[in-house]
């Protein structure tokens, strides 16, 4: 038996923000799990079998897939961007502690290059000093907790990189988060909205707290809000550069 389990990072997108580490274990695979469209940017390999599923269904996906190592296969399952940042590697470790049937399965962390990553050095440098990553869904935790997070975050005087914004379904957060920053930030405040980074959709918008338009964002965006010392370098002849200097008053 000669099973195990490497959760992967894919990056943000193309396919040279995969670390070498990241390829070689999806070489090595014998079975790839994951979220579709995630198991759609892997390049299909003969002899290794493909096992998409549901966004919601992460807990199953876990299952199933040390299920498969436990028989002695090589499995990946694999995320976009960090396998530990809001992804699967907290969800297979559980589930591999908590079940005596695999107990022997060895599973291993391949990190990979994550969207606050990705946007900030498209942006120039915005996390630059010390920064708080967030998730907007409250999918899997209550808005209260959102909300006193986010409060803190402001209060703190954090750039704050922000994931999963908004969704189709989730229309009213990130109204009511621009809301709750506004209390502590001004509202020139840089924000940076990256969409779809490091894929040929790419976009990358720089506008304030206080024009961000919630209309413009979807579940692709990842959102950098400025601390108080976050600015917009201009400089005749280059692009805008948002930076958070390194360097704190005082
Ligand atoms: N594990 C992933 C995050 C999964 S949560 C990572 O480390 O990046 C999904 C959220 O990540 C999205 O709603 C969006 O906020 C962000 N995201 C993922 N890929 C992105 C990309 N290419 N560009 C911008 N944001 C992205």
């Amino acid at each position: 038996m000669s099973g195990r389990l490497a959760v992967v990072g894919l990056g943000p997108g193309d396919p040279r923000y995969l670390t070498p580490d990241a390829e070689a274990a999806l070489g090595d695979a014998e079975a790839l799990y994951g979220y579709g469209p995630y198991l759609d940017r892997v390049p299909a390999r003969a002899r290794q079998s493909r096992h998409p599923s549901d966004n919601r269904e992460e807990g199953a996906r876990a299952v199933a897939a040390l299920r498969h190592a436990a028989e002695g296969a090589r499995v990946a399952v694999v995320s976009g961007g960090d396998p530990g940042v809001f992804a699967m590697a907290s969800v297979v470790l559980e589930v591999a502690a908590g079940d005596e049937r695999f107990a022997a399965v060895p599973v291993h962390v391949v990190p990979g290059i994550t969207a606050a990553q990705a946007v900030a050095s498209q942006a120039g440098a915005p996390l630059g000093h010390d920064y708080v990553v967030l998730s907007l869904s409250d999918r899997l935790k209550p808005w209260d907790v959102i909300a006193r997070r986010l409060q803190a975050a402001a209060a703190g005087d954090f750039a704050i990189a922000i994931y999963n914004p908004a969704s189709r379904s989730r229309r009213q957060q990130l109204a009511d988060a621009r809301d709750l920053l506004l209390a502590h930030r001004d509202p020139g405040t840089p924000v940076v909205v990256g969409r779809a980074v490091g894929t040929p959709n790419q976009q990358v918008t720089v506008t304030t707290l206080g024009e961000l338009d919630p209309e413009q964002v979807d579940m692709r965006c990842l959102l950098i809000v400025g601390s108080s010392q976050t600015r917009v370098l201009r400089t005749a002849g280059r692009p805008d550069r948002v930076i958070t200097p390194r360097r704190y008053p005082g």
